[in-house]
């Protein structure tokens, strides 16, 4: 186990020296945005527009649509007394974020980062609805708002919902899929590759007890993204572990410790 350790550290270490450097770069997503400075809050414009001005590789944002068709921008099946799946949009917007910004809608982040010129992709997770129906019509509008303003190759997609990912492959199959997984694994990785999924999202747990699905996945070309690391060991044993995203609370230490470029 010791040992095990150190050849993390070892690797992490070689990472870091040119001529070592790893094919694949593990790059840094900020998880629900940059929230935990001053004034900022999870999934809020604030949160997304400092990611952006990091520069790292990703922004998460959670999406769920509301019960006349908007896509809403929020973690919580329900927040602050509003569930998000069971209410309208003037209901949503009326709800204030803990830094006294409204709730965004998905297109007010896209607007962002439409004006932007950082390099930083928008990584859009749609929610798993109760009816797996609202999922694909979550999925289908998130697709269609991203189309619509010719953000497609600044974003990417991650859902617990498989019918989700299906849905966004089948409609738009250029565009980068990952599936989530936080304790389980109903689908095996070969399966997702079968299913046209370009990555898969799991738990940290899940790759601690299974490094060799890291290997597995890139092996069918896929790519790996674990979250949620905020330890500083577990973003070295991770970068060691050849993962290409971290999802993160903390983006700007995640990205000083695994070493731009
Ligand atoms: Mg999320």
């Amino acid at each position: 186990m010791k040992l095990r350790f150190l050849l993390f550290y070892l690797c992490a270490i070689l990472a870091c020296v040119p001529g070592w450097a790893q094919t694949r770069r593990t790059q840094t997503v900020a998880h629900r945005g940059e929230w935990r400075s001053e004034g900022s809050a999870q999934n809020s414009r604030t949160s997304l527009q400092r990611a952006l001005d990091l520069g790292i590789f990703g922004s998460e944002i959670d999406v769920w649509l509301t019960t006349d068709g908007h896509i809403m921008v929020n973690h919580d099946a329900t927040f602050k007394g509003v569930s998000m799946q069971d209410t309208t949009f003037a209901a949503c917007k009326r709800v204030r974020l803990d830094n006294g910004e409204r709730m965004p809608e998905l297109k007010d982040l896209l607007k962002i980062l439409k004006r932007s010129k950082s390099a930083t992709r928008l990584i859009v997770e749609v929610k798993p609805h109760r009816d797996p129906q609202r999922s694909r019509d979550c999925a289908t509008a998130a697709v269609k708002a991203i189309r619509k303003r010719g953000l497609e190759q600044r974003v990417m997609y991650i859902s617990f919902s498989i019918e989700a990912c299906e849905t966004i492959h089948a409609i738009a199959p250029e565009a980068e899929v990952a599936y989530l997984c936080g304790n389980r694994t109903d689908h095996t990785i070969e399966e997702l590759h079968r299913m046209g999924l370009t990555g898969i999202d799991y738990h940290i747990s899940q790759f601690k007890e299974h490094p060799e699905w890291v290997e597995e996945a890139h092996r069918l070309g896929m790519n790996v993204n674990v979250w949620t690391v905020d330890n500083p060991d577990d973003m070295r044993a991770m970068q060691a572990l050849g993962v290409d995203y971290i999802t993160t609370n903390e983006p700007a230490m995640c990205d000083s410790i695994i070493c731009r470029p």
